[in-house]
């Protein structure tokens, strides 16, 4: 059995005071939220903080305000059930109901918070393993080791970014706010993620993600495909999250395609967006964006199915996603 190692656990009733205390631990804390990816990561001493900093208790993240008009304000420590479960969401953003619902199963999705799924650990055949197993090996770049056995010759981590909510946020254009003891400070969705499977974030330790802010609809459509081996529980190894808006000649006057669960960071593919820009939203320029995704995704073999299937998956991935959004009312 694996065993926790020992740690400080704290539970503030507020953002001033969770801030604080992380402040105050230094590079040895580590907030927690549903504790569904952190404490398995600290039984597999992946990650190892002496002090946690629970965010669950802190009221003003538990809550969800607005609507599609002035856009949606989530709290970092909402649940995933209450994501798929919440009426606004359901009615104004129903693909971050949907994506939510795909994600594990409904127990981790009790515990599991949004905010949680958005800064998940990148995610690796040879890293998601336990102790032993990776000393068998000798550890890897990304903990304890000096090589990727991935890509030997590599000085960088290729670890997977595989939180079905990130490809679907970036989409949409949702903003994050991050707050610490220095002030607070709101970051877009697309730019928070770098392609580095160990620095994955432009997130410092040191900052809380209180917010999620959904934009106001304006009449946009969006879709989320996810691949995956079983129906459930299983992490996305392809997600396609496919935005559109149509002007009033039924004309795409924007689009995003945007490929999760392949690369260290969400991938926008722009010739995938441009095949559609100008254009209705009939089957050719759906084949022909479908064919610049499948161009530009390169999937690589550190998480289950081969990676070529991954790839030529990326095509039909996101035809389905677009097709979704055509005969959408
Ligand atoms: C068997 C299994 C299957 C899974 N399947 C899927 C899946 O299909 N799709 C998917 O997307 N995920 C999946 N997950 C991952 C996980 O359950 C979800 O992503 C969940 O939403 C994580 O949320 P959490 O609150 O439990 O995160 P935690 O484990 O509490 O935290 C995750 C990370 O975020 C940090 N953190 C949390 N909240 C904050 C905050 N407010 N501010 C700053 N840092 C914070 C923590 O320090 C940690 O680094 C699965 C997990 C398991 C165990
Ligand atoms: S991609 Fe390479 S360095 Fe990163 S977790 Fe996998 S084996 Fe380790």
């Amino acid at each position: 059995m694996m065993r926790l190692p020992k740690f400080e656990y704290h539970v503030p009733r507020e953002i001033a005071e969770a801030v604080k205390m992380i402040a105050g631990s230094g590079p040895e804390g580590q907030f927690v939220a549903g504790g569904t990816d952190l404490f398995p990561n600290m039984k597999r001493r992946q990650q190892t903080p002496r002090v946690v900093v629970s965010v669950m208790r802190v009221p003003e993240l538990n809550l969800i305000t607005g609507d599609e008009k002035s856009g949606v304000r989530i709290g970092a420590s909402v649940t995933l059930t209450d994501i798929c479960e919440n009426p606004i969401i359901n009615r104004d953003y129903p693909v971050v109901a949907y994506a939510a619902r795909t994600i594990s199963t409904p127990i981790l999705r009790n515990m599991g918070t949004i905010g949680g799924n958005l800064l998940l650990d990148t995610r690796c055949n040879y890293y998601d393993q336990n102790y032993e197993w990776r000393k068998g090996i000798n550890f890897c770049l990304k903990k304890d080791g000096d090589v990727c056995w991935v890509a030997p010759g590599s000085a960088k981590c290729w670890a997977v970014q595989s939180s079905d909510l990130v490809p679907v946020m970036v989409a949409i254009g949702a903003k994050f706010r991050l707050v610490s003891t220095i002030g607070d400070r709101m970051i877009d969705a697309a730019g928070f993620y770098n392609d580095d499977g160990i620095d994955y974030l432009k997130k410092r330790p040191d900052e809380l993600l209180a917010d999620i802010h959904l934009p106001p609809t304006n009449g946009w459509r969006a879709s989320y495909q996810k691949l995956r081996r079983r129906g459930a529980f299983d992490f996305p190894v392809l997600g396609v999250a496919a935005y559109v808006h149509l002007d009033r000649a039924g004309a795409v006057d924007d689009a995003k395609i945007i490929l999760g669960g392949i690369a260290p960071s969400p991938l926008e593919v722009k010739a995938a967006a441009a095949a559609l820009i100008g254009q209705p939203l009939d089957n050719d320029h759906i084949q022909a964006s479908a064919e610049a995704a499948y161009v530009k995704a390169r999937p690589l073999d550190n998480t289950d199915f081969v990676m070529n299937w991954r790839k030529q998956m990326a095509r039909q991935y996101t035809l389905r996603a677009l097709r979704e959004l055509a005969t959408t009312p």
